[in-house]
């Protein structure tokens, strides 16, 4: 059995944190609120990892194109156990700390409705277990118990299957199920197995950058190679879950040879099908 860890924040400079695994059924007790003393101390130092849904609210919330986003508020981290790249939010400095950029000091989250699925999960962590004797992978959940956080001193009882539903992670889950079985998909092939720099690039730009994805379909011989149907091609050039979709199938054909997108008969070179981003 595999571990897999993506959704999983610290207080980086203490170190991990020790967690209590729970089942989607076990209870925790928490309740955050404005008039505790440590609020916003959570938002403070935080190693937050953004899925590829995570860039996609925030870049629409925050009206930018996914390159600017990831330049301006992202530095890269790497998937736990693999060197798969993943955008993390970079903490700002100040006089009282490393403070998240979307943070008001008075008011809490300043992009709260579209705050991301780490943010979402406190002080829940999430993960999947990648079962090589089972037909399914096995998601997981742990409490994250830090200090500073009052809110666990809560009579407040919550099961984890009511905590994702209060905090709306069920369209998350479902928009980054693709890039989830990348990864799984990437662990199962073992750590002895190196992915070449390429590689890793066209997987960054495919799950996170959709902006750059989308121009890179458009603007390269990607649909002179690929049967896309036209209509999913028009959804693409609109719509951000479209393009990720798209491009979770491509890296599923061009990395796991899996053939869900076709190659038109004319190309039969197999350098023509490696098309560069
Ligand atoms: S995104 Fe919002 S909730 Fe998450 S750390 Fe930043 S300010 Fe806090
Ligand atoms: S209770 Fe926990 S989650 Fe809420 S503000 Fe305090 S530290 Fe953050």
């Amino acid at each position: 059995m595999r571990e897999y860890k993506f959704k999983y924040r610290y207080q980086g400079k203490k170190g991990p944190i020790v967690p209590v695994r729970l089942n989607l059924d076990d209870t925790f007790n928490f309740e955050c609120s404005k008039d505790l003393p440590c609020f916003t101390r959570c938002c403070y130092d935080a190693y937050i990892m953004l899925t590829p849904y995570d860039v996609i609210r925030l870049k629409q919330r925050l009206d930018l194109n996914s390159n600017d986003f990831l330049a301006i508020y992202t530095t890269l981290g790497f998937i736990e156990n693999t060197e798969l790249p993943i955008p993390v939010l970079k903490m700002l400095e100040d006089e009282e700390g490393s403070p998240c950029p979307f943070l008001d000091k008075e008011n809490g989250c300043k992009i709260y409705e579209d705050r991301p699925s780490t943010c979402r999960y406190y002080p829940i962590g999430a993960g999947i277990f990648h079962n090589k004797d089972a037909s399914s992978d096995e998601k997981f959940f742990a409490i994250i118990k830090e200090d500073h956080c009052e809110g666990l001193n809560s009579k407040k009882t919550w099961t984890v299957r009511q905590w994702r539903e209060n905090q709306g992670l069920e369209p998350y889950d479902e928009v980054n199920s693709g890039w989830v079985e990348l990864i799984l998909k990437r662990k199962s092939l073992g750590p002895f197995c190196q992915i070449p720099d390429k590689t890793l690039q066209m997987f960054f730009m495919g799950c996170y950058n959709v902006d750059e994805f989308r121009r890179f379909v458009l603007n390269s011989k990607f649909l002179e190679i690929y049967v896309i149907e036209p209509e999913r091609v028009e959804k693409v050039k609109e719509d951000d879950i479209e393009a990720l979709k798209l491009a979770v199938d491509w890296l599923k054909t061009t990395l796991f040879g899996e053939g869900i997108l076709k190659i038109r008969e004319i190309t039969t070179d197999p350098d023509m099908v490696e098309v560069e981003p």
